[in-house]
């Protein structure tokens, strides 16, 4: 019996899986697999949120492949002693997995090539599965990758994506391959309380919902920070449970404004993604050094984790993540730039705390956007600030989002929320809330340029 093993990363989905299509041709049987790999915990990559996500996510897949005869294989431990172990057991003479691009899982390839070698056993990576547009694939004249993003987005908009691929009617799995238990959301602690339920069948429902009525008027509300107009589909692109380039072909079928800022979004994907690929560096190293001073004070470092700036739409968005373990788009660029840009904090130590707690948090968007808001990325105006005052008068005018999250305030009617040491000293007394942790007007020794605009 010819038997390939499909092993699940960041693709856990059966609709438009090109891991899963290549794995069934050819083969009698398939080993879909899982492995919960120890090695992620050690490189620091392991997160409540995201454990607990990825625990829906694998249920949900488990559940999908059953309903087809089929069944997920769970394995514990270093991923490459696991593969080898179920291709011995199984004996696969292929491995299917979908082409990573931070280092860890151009190192975890690498390892499973070798390794796999031993076993007489071929490891096949796929591309465009992970992103719509494969990183590489588009490339600028005389380099390896684009580093700005709008000549990268022209040719993307241009380039039409691989084709979508049904999910499979029947899979079926070889007799006798032992599998773990599915990891479980209930043993796990520290998750967010708010935190969005994954999987690939609530990811499908949440796509559908959203293009038929939200994605319309993405366009004119995508800032809103009160008004939540965003896809929040960012989860759900992570772990693989909607397949990006499935989203851009719906997206590019529907017409209008919306559709068209939305797609621009997800080449933002794409092109961090395509930056990570050629500079895995960039990870945590600056990808234009570009001689920052940074500033380390612990307590105003942690203050703005707390949510306890005395800033209140950048406190607003730090309980966002806390509660949701998830943070409005707006609000992510306007409480790294009060990091970075106002605080003057090294951008490693936001994006470390951003990787501990966001659901969606990975290493080509996390750490490349942080990179753009602090000046050491791809950012074309390197010493933009953001005002969290102007941010705050332009992106939540009425203040309903600091209200919704910051409870404190909550009695504060009307924009003045925003400026809570503004009110009469009476009412101020009575709040639990803090005094600014700086003047903008002047900003921390040395950098007066926090004024922002
Ligand atoms: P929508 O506005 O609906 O956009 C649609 C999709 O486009 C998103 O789901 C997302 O996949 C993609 N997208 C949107 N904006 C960006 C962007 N700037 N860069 C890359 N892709 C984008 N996104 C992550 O997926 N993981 C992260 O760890 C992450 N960390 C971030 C850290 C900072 C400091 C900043 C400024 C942004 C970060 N982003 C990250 C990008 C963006 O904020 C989120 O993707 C977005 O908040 C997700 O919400 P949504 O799904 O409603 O997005």
């Amino acid at each position: 019996m010819r038997v390939s093993i499909a092993l699940f990363t960041s693709d856990l989905r059966l609709h438009d899986n090109p891991v899963l299509r290549a794995a069934r041709r050819g083969s009698d049987a398939i080993v879909p697999l899982f492995v919960v790999d120890s090695g992620v915990r050690e490189a620091g990559f392991d997160a409540p949120n995201r454990r607990a996500f990825l625990a829906d996510c694998l249920a949900d897949l488990d559940a999908g492949l059953r309903g087809r005869g089929g069944r997920l294989v769970v394995r514990t431990g270093d991923v490459v002693e696991q593969v080898c172990r179920v291709a011995d057991e199984s004996g696969a003479r292929r491995v299917h997995i979908a082409g990573g691009v931070s280092r860890y899982a151009m190192r975890r390839e690498d390892r499973l090539r070798d390794a796999l070698r031993g076993e007489r056993c071929n490891l096949l990576v796929h591309d465009a599965v992970i992103t719509a547009i494969a990183p590489g694939a588009l490339t600028p004249v005389g380099g390896d990758h684009f580093a700005v993003f709008t000549p990268y987005f022209h040719h993307w908009e241009s380039t039409v994506p691989r084709d979508v691929l049904g999910a499979p009617r029947v899979v079926r799995v070889p007799e006798g391959i032992g599998s773990d238990d599915l990891p479980s959301r209930t043993d796990l602690r520290n998750v967010s309380r708010g935190l969005a339920a994954g999987g690939e069948t609530e990811g499908r429902a949440r796509l559908r919902a959203w293009e038929s009525g939200p994605m319309a008027d993405y366009a004119a509300l995508h800032d809103d920070l009160a008004g939540d107009a965003t896809s929040r589909l960012s989860p759900f692109l992570h772990f693989g449970s909607l397949s990006p380039a499935e989203l851009v072909h719906r997206a590019r079928k529907a017409s209008g404004e919306g559709a068209e800022a939305y797609q621009r979004q997800l080449a933002w994907r794409d092109f961090h993604h395509q930056v990570l690929a050629a500079r895995p560096d960039a990870g945590w190293h600056d990808y234009r050094p570009r001689d920052r001073d940074w500033r380390q004070d612990d307590e105003e470092i942690a203050a703005w984790r707390q949510g306890r700036t005395g800033y209140p739409v950048v406190d607003a968005a730090m309980r966002q993540l806390l509660y949701e373990g998830w943070m409005h788009p707006r609000a992510r660029l306007l409480a790294a730039s009060f990091l970075t840009k106002t605080l003057r904090v090294d951008w490693r130590v936001g994006a470390r705390y951003f990787l501990d707690l966001l659901v969606d948090g990975d290493m080509a968007n996390n750490q490349l956007n942080w990179q753009w808001v602090a000046g050491t990325g791809t950012d074309t105006r390197p010493n933009r600030v953001l005002n969290p005052l102007r941010q705050a008068k332009r992106f939540d005018p009425r203040g309903d989002y600091v209200r919704r999250w910051v409870p404190e305030l909550a009695g504060v009617e009307g924009a003045a929320v925003h400026r809570p040491w503004l009110l009469p000293a009476e009412l101020r007394n009575r709040l639990d809330y803090p005094e600014p942790l700086l003047d903008l007007g002047t900003g921390p020794a040395g950098f007066p340029e926090a004024r922002g605009a």
